[in-house]
């Protein structure tokens, strides 16, 4: 019955439009999202940039949360129980796949939830196989691919219409509302793919360096960029000093000025690699976490990649 009803508002409303739109009121009656069902849609994702997709596709008609804890190192998180619990109560979990959440198919069994719909977002992405990463230095990862995917517009796209897709099957009743939402969502990022693309054109160097972990090979591929990381695919061992002395003479043979490093992981390798050289260091996020104030604060995946274009375009001296 309530299903019935919330169905026939949009014909109730538009008997009521001219009366309504003259006491100024169309605009929250009858309301302008997803309530073709009463009962949100619980979704899951595993890191922030799928978070953040899922939350706008899924807008009024969903409850979305995320697994990993704001501020912690994503490569390392093991679940706890408490996670478990969640996805057992979930309707959708999406996760990074590609090695990224090795935990993610035993945490998916040990949740026995049979209603349970699964994305794993890597199937939907083009991905880097780990062994060509262009870094230049060594790199292993937990697959066979660089799980960092979604720094790559023309990825997040494919995987958002797969997220409109997963929930549109459990909630057909709100499929409109979330295809509306995933291409308000992807035309901001295609808006921002204009953007990187019109500020990397011109730069006087074509070669970043973080002191980070090796986590923007899709970005430079897309830009055609080159990134020199510290660290392998995952932050999880310290460089070599062989690396170290690799980087160093990157840095001088380039004179890049800028080293650039993540909030998530210890600055000090950028800033050992910055005071050798007498670069500045730059704060670049490859978005799979936000520190707690960021998360409280609202910041999104563009917000996020809107920052990082600026710092590229500082650090690679761009016009
Ligand atoms: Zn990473």
């Amino acid at each position: 019955m309530a299903r019935l009803l919330s169905r026939s508002l949009p014909y109730v409303c538009a008997c009521l439009m001219s009366a309504s739109m003259l006491l100024g009121e169309c605009v929250s009656w009858p309301p302008a999202d997803g309530n073709g069902t009463a009962e949100k849609l619980i979704v899951v994702a595993s890191l922030f940039p799928l978070y953040d997709m899922a939350r706008s596709v899924g807008g009024n008609a969903s409850s979305v949360s995320v697994l990993l804890p704001p501020g912690v190192e994503a490569h390392t998180y093991e679940p706890r129980p408490s996670d478990v619990e969640k996805i057992s109560k979930a309707g959708v979990f999406i996760y990074v796949g590609a090695g990224m959440e090795p935990w993610a198919q035993s945490l998916v069994d040990g949740a026995g939830n049979s209603d349970l719909s699964v994305l794993d977002a890597s199937t939907k992405a083009d991905l880097i196989s780990a062994e060509i990463v262009p870094s230049g230095v060594a790199r292993e990862g937990n697959g066979a691919y660089d799980p960092h995917l979604w720094l790559d517009f023309g990825n997040d796209e494919k995987i958002v219409h797969a997220m409109s897709d997963v929930m549109s099957a459990k909630d057909p009743a709100d499929s409109a509302y979330f295809a509306r939402n995933a291409d308000a969502y992807i035309n901001q990022l295609k808006e921002m793919d204009g953007r990187y693309n019109r500020t990397l054109k011109n730069c006087r160097i074509r070669v970043f360096v973080t002191g980070g972990h090796s986590a923007f090979a899709y970005l430079a591929r897309r830009y055609n960029l080159t990134g020199i990381s510290a660290y392998g695919l995952s932050p999880d061992s310290e460089p070599t000093p062989q690396t170290i002395r690799y980087i160093d003479n990157i840095v001088k043979a380039h004179g890049v000025r800028y080293v650039l490093f993540e909030d998530t992981v210890s600055p000090k390798v950028a800033d050992a690699l910055a005071e050798g050289t007498g670069a500045k260091t730059l704060s670049f996020s490859p978005g799979e976490n936000l520190p707690k104030e960021e998360y409280d604060n609202g910041v999104t995946f563009p917000d996020l990649l809107e920052k990082d274009l600026e710092t590229l375009k500082t650090a690679l001296e761009c016009r």
